[in-house]
């Protein structure tokens, strides 16, 4: 890109030649690409004239920036922080009273697409606060910012187009389309091409509307997570006891093997009782997200899909957990550990070295995901120390 090659070598960026060539962008190329995927000149004008580049946004990228390492330096957040239970007990109070007052639509959704109110209800009030959330920004100027000058300039100009396209169906206007800082739309925060894909008519008025319908949201998200692979009938999974003797290696969503298995194991739901009978043949997926220092869960593929919205086991925990205490507003029975006293740069050396030894840690991002969890387990057990699939201050210091 021509703009790359013209950026000075030192660490500064010369924002009116940047806003130049993002008009040049807009008046060339993108327009191209938007009329190849069918965006009328008129739709285009509309939306785009007069667009400029929001240098506020986060995670940009312009050429002359220092290469980002904030990030890295950012202390290691421990899971059970991500589980405020202030934030739970209003999320809970906030869902039971949707779940009343939108019975009939969430009861429709559920016929239509199998996915029970609670984790419909849950998502809902986790993405938009029941879509009462403020919505800051201008989608248009932040999809075209972040493909512009963002880290992603891939995605986010196939978002652009998507938001385009949109706007050229009738779907929204693009006075309406506003969405996070990381160009989510609407109550559900869909990406535009999210949208394009999962959004339903579910109120019947002849137009898919996920930022002024709340049925339209409900059925939508319903039917995102059917696509997505929803099973009818299943749960997402159950927190359980793991005993000493089952390693925690085994976690993952490439490891799974019929409860009745984890059963034999030793592995039982928390507070006695044994897996539903009619689950037993069933797959389930071991999950433990602080591995020996938190809950731990068998969870059904439905986890998985929960995770396709958004790519996070925390994420999809905090959904899942929600949906429950919908119905039972109990928390955790084990407890979160506080983990941490190193930051993600940290981690990060630590998975290069885990790398280096032949291990799979699932990318060196920083983040302690289940890939990493279980090479953290299968080093520490080779190692002879005990095995705890979670990183410690002085595990990685001594794996760096
Ligand atoms: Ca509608």
């Amino acid at each position: 890109m021509l703009v790359l090659l013209m950026a000075p070598a030192a660490a500064r960026v010369d924002r009116p030649a940047v806003e130049a060539s993002f008009r040049e962008w807009i008046a060339g190329d993108l327009r191209a690409e938007a009329e190849a995927a069918g965006v009328s000149r008129a739709t285009y004008r509309d939306a785009m004239d007069g667009v400029t580049l929001d240098w506020d946004l986060p995670d940009l990228q312009p050429p002359g920036a220092d290469p980002p390492r904030a990030e890295y330096q950012a202390e290691f957040r421990s899971p059970g922080a991500y589980f405020d239970e202030k934030r739970l007990a209003a999320l809970v109070k906030g869902g039971r009273q949707r779940l009343k007052s939108w019975e009939r639509t969430l009861a429709a959704a559920e016929r239509a697409y199998g996915v029970p109110p609670g984790i419909v209800v849950a998502i809902w009030g986790r993405e938009s606060a029941f879509g009462e959330v403020a919505i800051p920004n201008n989608a248009l100027r932040t999809l075209a910012t972040h493909a512009f000058i963002g880290r992603r300039p891939a995605l986010y100009r196939a978002e652009l187009i998507a938001a385009l396209q949109l706007i050229e169906a009738g779907d929204m206007t693009a006075a309406e389309m506003r969405s996070s800082w990381g160009g989510a739309l609407g109550q559900p925060q869909f990406l535009p091409s999210k949208v394009l894909r999962h959004a339903v008519d579910f109120d019947g008025d002849g137009r898919r509307d996920i930022v002024e319908s709340e049925a339209d949201t409900l059925g939508s998200i319903a039917h995102y997570l059917r696509q997505e692979g929803w099973q009818a009938g299943r749960p997402w999974g159950y927190e359980v006891m793991v005993p000493a003797e089952v390693a925690c290696t085994l976690e993952g969503p490439d490891q799974g093997r019929p409860i009745a298995e984890w059963a034999a194991m030793g592995i039982a739901p928390v507070g006695g009782g044994a897996f539903p009978r009619s689950e037993r043949r069933q797959q389930g997926f071991l999950l433990m997200p602080a591995g020996r220092f938190g809950p731990a869960y068998v969870v059904t593929p439905n986890f998985y899909v929960l995770k396709a919205y958004n790519e996070s086991d925390l994420y999809a925990l905090f959904i899942g957990h929600l949906a429950d205490r919908f119905a039972d507003n109990r928390p955790f029975v084990a407890d979160w550990q506080a983990l941490g006293g190193f930051d993600r740069g940290d981690v990060r050396a630590m998975q290069r070295r885990l790398e280096a030894d032949g291990h799979d840690v699932g990318g060196a991002d920083g983040l302690v995901g289940f890939r990493t969890r279980v090479a953290v387990g299968r080093w520490q057990a080779s190692a002879g120390v005990p095995v705890t699939c979670f990183p410690s201050a002085d595990l990685v210091s001594r794996l760096r």
